[in-house]
Order: structure tokens, then C-alpha cells, then sequence
């Protein structure tokens, strides 16, 4: 089985500020990571290898430094992995960026048939979620996702089944390999690498690919395959209405049920306003 993880490097957004005259992303000194949500998939596809043997290459597209990106994922035990970087995919949008990571994946196709590719529910800069489901739908793969759990694989009949979290409840799925999998966030514990692994990611002589090795079509990536006009970019304002403080009084028994705090507290809300009764009920009459 060959699993392709696809892991996007990824401003800290944590640390990011917003230029207060320009208001754009200031991204210096903001240290670079793994998009958070790659972990839990790249996490659930090393447990794939653990449970049922398998080669796991981790896939980026970025800049030459995304490399550290790929090493910290071998340093977790990634088999593999491929840097895709050239300065003609500079300016992709989604859609650039799905067809230009297609383009690897069905390369290393060719070495060894690509099974499941993993992809994050969606990245902490970008944040569109398109990417993941643009590679299936170019690799022509069955998509799952928002995947909180990998019930099963069965190689043989080449089948996997998931649990799918969905409006209201958990979709049990079963569907055919191969497929593009989201895992969504905290769904499993991320692993610390072995010491093994550290070594091999600090050595290790991954692959750096351009446009021409994957032969993807140079209309169809960076400015150029990009139809997406970022028309305008903002910081919302601030809202002008503040929060009020309402503080209610505990309930006089020594140890207050949590009820009769939640009782006390609804009590004291409704106290401090009353028109909210009426608003919350002319509402819900209007179906709003
Ligand atoms: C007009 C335009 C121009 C742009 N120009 C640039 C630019 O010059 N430089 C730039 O950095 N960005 C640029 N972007 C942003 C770029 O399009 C996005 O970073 C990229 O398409 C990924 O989208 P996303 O972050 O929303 O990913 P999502 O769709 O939210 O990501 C979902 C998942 O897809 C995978 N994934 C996403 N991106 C990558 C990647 N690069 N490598 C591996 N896996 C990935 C990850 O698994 C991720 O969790 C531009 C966007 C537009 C609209």
C-alpha cells in the first residue's frame, strides 16, 4: 500500500500580525510549521503503517525552505519524501495548486500505485478546504471527508471503511481504494519521533521536483492557471458594542447544585435585560 500525505508549510498563525496601515499578513520573524490539520493526518497514515505495512511519502509544494516541513514529517516516520517547488508556481490559487500537486502524485504513481492520498481538513493560512478535494477530483478518487476515524482496510477486497462526522451525527462509510481521505482535527494523538527516525530525516536525500519532472502543463499552474481575483483584503472592524458583566448570586446551599446555578445565572441574565425574554420568543416564532 503507498500512501501520499499532502502537508502545506504554513505561517504560524498564532503569530502572525496584520500591518495596521496596509493590512496585510506581516509575516516576518513568524516561524514556519506543518499546517496543524496535516498532522492528524499524517498521524493516522503512519498508523496505517503500523497496523497493516505500508510506504508513506509526505508531498509539499512550496519554497525550497518548505524542506524542513518534510523533514520534520521523516523525523516522525514518513518513508519518503517529495519538495515540489518552482518559481512557475508562484501565484497558484487552489485550483493551480491542486492540479500542480496532482501532477507529483501521479508521479509517484508511476513508481509505485498511489492507494489513499491523505490531505488536512484544511490549512491555518489559505483556509479555503478546496485543495483536498480538487486532487481527487482531478486523480478521479473517491473523497471522504471530515474522517474522524479509519475503522478498517481491507487490501485484498480493496475496501476502507471510516466514520465521516456530519450534520447531527457519524456517517459510517465504505467505499473503494483509491481514495483522498480529510482526517479533521484532534481525531488522534500525534506521535513523538523515534530517535531512529531523526537521524534518517536529518540525512535523508529527498526528492525535489520542478514543473518540468512532473510535466504539468504551464498554463495551469501559478499566475497563469489561477482564475481566482483576491478582490480585496481586510481586518474586520472591531465591534462597537461591548459585553456587559452580569454576575449572578450563588444559590444560598452550602453545595449549589449545578442546576440551581445554571437556574441563578439565566435569572440574573434575563434580569439585567429585560426586553431579551420577548426578543429570543418573537425569534423563535419567526423561526429565525
Ligand atoms: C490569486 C491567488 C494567488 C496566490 N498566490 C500565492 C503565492 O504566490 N504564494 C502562496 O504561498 N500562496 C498563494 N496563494 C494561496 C494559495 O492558493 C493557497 O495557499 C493554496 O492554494 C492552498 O490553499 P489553502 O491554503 O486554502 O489550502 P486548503 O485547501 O485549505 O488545504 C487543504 C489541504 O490541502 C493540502 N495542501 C494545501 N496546499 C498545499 C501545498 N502547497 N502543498 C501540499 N499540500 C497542500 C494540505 O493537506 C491541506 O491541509 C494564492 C491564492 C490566490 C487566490
Amino acid at each position: 500500500m503507498h500512501i501520499v500525505v499532502c502537508i502545506k508549510q504554513v505561517p504560524d498563525s498564532a503569530q502572525i500580525r496584520i500591518h495596521p496601515v496596509t493590512n496585510t499578513i506581516m509575516r516576518q520573524g513568524v516561524p514556519a510549521i506543518i499546517n496543524p490539520f496535516d498532522l492528524f493526518s499524517l498521524e493516522e497514515a503512519l498508523r496505517i503503517k503500523d497496523k497493516v505495512g505500508a510506504r508513506v511519502t509526505v508531498l509539499t509544494m512550496g519554497p525550497p525552505m518548505a524542506e524542513t516541513s518534510l523533514r520534520k514529517a521523516l523525523s516522525l516516520g514518513a518513508d519518503d519524501a517529495v519538495l515540489l517547488t518552482d518559481r512557475k508556481f508562484a501565484g497558484s490559487d487552489t485550483l493551480a495548486t491542486s492540479y500542480a500537486l496532482t501532477s507529483a502524485i501521479k508521479k509517484l504513481s508511476e513508481e509505485e500505485q498511489v492507494d489513499l492520498v491523505f490531505c488536512g481538513k484544511q490549512t491555518v493560512d489559505g483556509d479555503t478546504a478546496q485543495v483536498g478535494p480538487g486532487i481527487a477530483t482531478r486523480l478521479g478518487f473517491q473523497q471522504l471527508t471530515y474522517i474522524t476515524k479509519i475503522e478498517s482496510i481491507d487490501q485484498g477486497a480493496r475496501e476502507i471503511v471510516v466514520h465521516r462526522r456530519s450534520e447531527g451525527g457519524v456517517q459510517v462509510l465504505k467505499t473503494a481504494l483509491p481514495c483522498m481521505i480529510t482526517m479533521l482535527e484532534g481525531t488522534n494523538t500525534i506521535r513523538f519521533g523515534k530517535m531512529d527516525d531523526m537521524f534518517r530525516a536529518a540525512r535523508y536525500g529527498l526528492k525535489t521536483w520542478n514543473k518540468d519532472t512532473t510535466g504539468a502543463e504551464e498554463t495551469k499552474v501559478g499566475l497563469k492557471g489561477s482564475p481566482t481575483v483576491v478582490s480585496k483584503v481586510f481586518v474586520p472592524k472591531p465591534r462597537a458594542q461591548k459585553a456587559t458583566m452580569v454576575e449572578a448570586e450563588a444559590p444560598t446551599a452550602e453545595a449549589p447544585s449545578a442546576e440551581a446555578m445554571a437556574a441563578a445565572a439565566v435569572e440574573a441574565i434575563f434580569g439585567a435585560q429585560p426586553k431579551l425574554a420577548d426578543e429570543l420568543l418573537a425569534r423563535a416564532a419567526a423561526g429565525l
